[in-house]
């Protein structure tokens, strides 16, 4: 099985590099900007320097090991049957145009003007080129199913490069694109889909990594149409919500939760708080100055966020809808995914101010009520913010929402009070799932928030959702006909009729991931490599380097270790040998070998291995030297 292949094979030999003979410039000097350790450290042991915000030089040992990566990347999509290819990285606007990411992927896309006053991108991904490309071979249902991919420099202009490696503004991916004339069965999306998967899986484990796939954003398809790979590593920079006793795992704008408690009188009833009160609140912009002004908390808060539908107009004619309303609790954060999955469109957007003004929604100060009497608008309400009665607490719900007009709040909102129209004659009280049924259906309840920790589980009971930190290496994702769609890639099937072509995505950052590798596998004094990896396996330490013999002994066991599989590095620089050990950690190799005057006498070597920290080293006989290190690295 390819993921229990071994880092060394004497079928392919090592190579020999000589530390004199490169360039490897260690530092004590961590760059001023950076904050996580693989930027400290692969700028520290000498494998990268920055060139720009955002842009590296890979050096050698970077090379190296971006190299070893992309190879088993290489191997595991050959293995999945998919087909290496390059595509350019400059691509002229109109193909932007074509798939409106000119607009969609707004500042992230590098535009470049010509000589002759033509616009073009830098590539941030290759679905409009690869797209375009199909247009002129793809024409029959007998060419696909069919995988593309290529290891290739991309562009995003970041708004924040950060973390050295991990974020970028240049860096490498493999990208891969696949075409289908079905979504299920054989040959189609689903089952590449499924390959993609086991042979990311593949990928991370052989990069000698810990990982999770998680669930992620779907997107325009539905279903767990997409997963992220994640490094498990606690400075990541994305949140992973797992329940334990299923194994789920997803991120925060995907995250389901388990069903929450109906409340015990059932959603929306019971008796106000209070009379409604109306409270000026000027210069109040965000919900805690609100809070902090009314001296209320957040969770006695509730917020209204304005979406609009941006639906396809068949869509709109079977929902009707042009905006919703979506209702959550003042600490909680509405996701819009889950809005749009319950609002049943295929897409939606934060409303845009001055339609929504012109709409009647005083923007900033919008309460549920804004959305009744208004033709075309859906409200949302979430589960924790669908109540009038706090079971915890024993008595009424405190409400604080806004006052529907600018700089004014009210307090002591009841939802069958003041919504404008009782909830519960519309059926309101909801089903088990929290889905509301009855004949009038302006409004549902149900999760629209983000999860949060301690949440219930969506796949086991009595398991709550806890978090973990990840730094994404790998994104799979069912396009479906997005792209085929906007850019006309179609093909003829079996009946002569044209048919969009059904595509998937599939991304691994190769400079990312070995950053993340770094991330995850550090100590205080430097790199400790996955071997498989490593930019070399071996680190000889020659201690004498000006005595020829000590030199000879040191490149003829690089000889022996190299016929053997192993790739080698010999340090014969002239340094303090407290100098060339704080290297050899910094630098990280699995192995460190040293030759000095005793090793010689004894016709020996000193084996030490990166993450022994502790021990000194072990005298191994030269004639042994090469099998312990194969058998040491796998
Ligand atoms: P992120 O959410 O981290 O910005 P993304 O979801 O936009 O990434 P994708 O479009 O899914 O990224 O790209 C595929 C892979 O490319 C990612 O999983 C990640 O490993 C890598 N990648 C994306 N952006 C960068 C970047 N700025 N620098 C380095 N690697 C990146
Ligand atoms: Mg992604």
């Amino acid at each position: 099985m390819s993921d229990q292949k071994p880092v060394i094979t004497s079928q392919k030999s090592g190579v020999t590099q000589i530390w004199s003979k490169t360039i490897i410039p260690t530092t004590r000097e961590a760059p001023t900007d950076a904050e996580v350790p693989s930027h400290i450290l692969l700028h520290r042991a000498g494998y990268i320097r920055p060139v720009g915000a955002g842009i590296y030089d890979y050096l050698p040992l970077a090379w190296r090991s971006l190299q070893k990566v992309a190879q088993i990347v290489r191997e595991e999509m050959d293995a999945a049957g998919a087909s290496e290819m390059l595509m350019p990285a400059l691509e002229p606007f109109e193909l932007f145009k074509e798939t409106k990411r000119d607009e969609t992927y707004g500042d992230n896309l590098f535009r470049v003007k010509d000589r002759k006053g033509r616009m073009n991108a830098l590539a941030p991904t290759h679905e409009e080129v690869i797209t375009d490309l199909m247009k002129g071979v793809l024409t029959s249902y007998k060419q696909m199913p069919l995988n593309l991919y290529q290891i290739q420099t991309k562009f995003r202009d970041e708004a924040r490069p950060r973390a050295g490696l991990l974020r970028c503004r240049e860096f490498i991916m493999k990208d891969a694109y696949s075409f289908h004339t079905t979504v299920d069965g054989p040959g189609g999306l689903g089952e590449t889909y499924d390959k993609m998967f086991a042979a990311y899986s593949n990928i991370f484990r052989r990069c000698g990594l810990s990982f999770t796939a998680v669930e992620a954003e779907s997107g325009p398809i539905g279903g767990s149409a997409s997963h992220e790979f994640m490094v498990n590593c606690e400075s990541g920079e994305d949140t992973v919500l797992k329940c334990e006793k299923s194994g789920y795992a997803a991120n925060v704008e995907k995250c389901e939760i388990g069903l929450r408690p109906l409340p015990s009188k059932g959603y929306f009833a019971g008796d106000p708080s209070g009379p409604l009160e109306e409270v000026h609140t000027p210069d109040c912009p965000g919900i805690e100055d609100v809070c902090k002004f009314m001296k209320v908390k957040p969770q006695h808060m509730l917020k209204s966020v304005l979406f609009k539908v941006e639906s396809s107009p068949a869509d709109l004619a079977k929902f009707g809808e042009e905006y919703i309303l979506a209702v959550v609790r003042g600490d909680h954060d509405v996701n819009e995914g889950k809005v749009r999955d319950l609002a049943e469109v295929s897409g939606l957007k934060l409303a845009d101010p001055a339609g929504a003004i012109a709409k009647g929604f005083a923007i900033g100060f919008v309460s549920p009520r804004a959305a009744v009497g208004k033709k075309g608008v859906l409200l949302l309400v979430d589960r924790d913010a669908a109540i009038s009665f706090d079971d915890v607490a024993g008595k009424s719900k405190f409400w604080v929402t806004g006052g529907d007009k600018k700089d004014f709040h009210v307090k002591h909102f009841n939802w069958q009070r003041d919504l404008g129209k009782d909830p519960l004659a519309s059926g309101a009280q909801g089903d088990a799932k929290g889905g509301v049924s009855g004949t009038d259906e302006y409004m549902h309840v149900g999760d629209i928030r983000n999860a949060l920790v301690g949440d219930p589980s969506p796949r086991a009971e009595d398991s709550k959702l806890i978090a973990t930190r990840g730094i994404e290496v790998g994104h799979i994702f069912k396009l479906g006909t997005k792209y085929s769609d906007a850019m006309g890639l179609t093909f003829l099937d079996d009946k002569q009729a044209k048919q969009s072509v059904i595509m998937g995505c599939y991304g691994v950052g190769v400079s990312r991931t070995m950053a993340a590798a770094v991330e995850q596998n550090n100590d205080k004094d430097g790199i400790l490599w996955p071997a498989a990896i490593a930019p070399y396996h071996v680190l000889i330490t020659v201690m004498k380097p000006e005595d020829a013999a000590h030199m000879a002994a040191a490149k003829g066991l690089a000889t022996s270790l190299n016929a053997a599989g192993i790739d080698v590095l010999v340090d014969d620089r002239d340094e303090r040998a407290g100098v060339k050990f704080k290297d050899a950690d910094l630098v990280g190799l699995p192995i460190r070998l040293t030759i000095g005057d005793k090793a010689m006498e004894q016709q020996s070597v000193e084996f030490k291995l990166r993450k022994d920290t502790a021990g000194k080293g072990e005298l191994v006989p030269m004639g042994a030297v090469v099998e312990k290190c194969r058998v040491t690295l796998g």
